[in-house]
């Protein structure tokens, strides 16, 4: 099922960028533009994440925020302030928003960060099984690392280990090359894509009863891989 956002913002350029480009990343998208109806908004159910813009009609979205953290809201919020709104970063995260871009942002970006809070979000509420069966007999498990494989019983490398947990994280969602670098690699190591594909076959083999047409870690073309269990 598709993440929901809700996007607070009364710039209505700018509301229709992040709204059409975060539908064309396969989001479900709720707007609002002003104080009192981002304050309605982020109280509605089933929202995965929320762009709150500072500068609204009625009020600061810092206050709305604030409000949402008070009345119980987890998930990420990620505000967006303008160049000359000196201390937002500081006064976003004090109120309790996840992460800030500054106006103007590129849309790349925007969506880069919205992939790494909902990953963030994900992976807290899951808190780090220790297990992971896959159909097929197949099994891992992230404390000792040791995995029940078309191979027998191996154990499997910090790298396979971290990839299949950031996959066991993400059930049926694509996850990009790039999404796979940032989190399994780091900013600090610059593999190739090939590293990532290797890593995949490498996996196939262990996972798959047929690597050729796997059912667990599925190639989707042009945007990365998806796992299932
Ligand atoms: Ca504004």
């Amino acid at each position: 099922m598709a993440d929901k956002i809700l996007v607070i913002e009364d710039e209505a350029l700018v509301r229709d960028l992040v709204v059409l480009n975060l539908k064309h990343a396969g989001y479900e998208v709720v707007s609002e533009s002003t104080f009192a109806g981002g304050a309605t908004g982020l109280a509605q159910p089933g929202l995965s994440l929320a762009i709150v813009d500072v500068m609204l009609p009625g009020g600061e979205g810092f206050q709305l925020v604030r409000d949402a953290r008070d009345a119980g809201v987890r998930f990420p919020m990620m505000m967006l302030t303008a160049r000359s709104e000196v201390n937002a970063k500081v006064r976003g995260l004090d109120c309790g928003a996840d992460d800030y871009l500054t106006k103007p942002f590129d849309v790349a970006e925007l969506l880069a960060r919205v992939r790494s809070l909902l990953r963030r979000a994900a992976g807290s509420v899951a808190a780090a099984p220790k297990a992971l069966d896959l159909s097929g007999g197949f099994s891992i498990r992230f404390d000792t690392g040791r995995a029940m494989t078309t191979e027998g019983e191996v154990t499997l490398s910090d790298k396979e280990l971290k990839l299949m947990e950031l996959f066991s994280h993400n059930v049926d969602r694509v996850l990009s090359r790039a999404d796979i670098l940032e989190e399994v690699w780091g900013m600090d190591a610059f593999p190739t894509d090939r590293t990532i594909d290797n890593f995949i076959v490498r996996l196939r083999r262990l996972f798959e009863a047929n690597p050729e047409t796997p059912v667990h870690l599925i190639t989707v073309r042009g945007r990365g891989y998806l796992f299932r269990p």
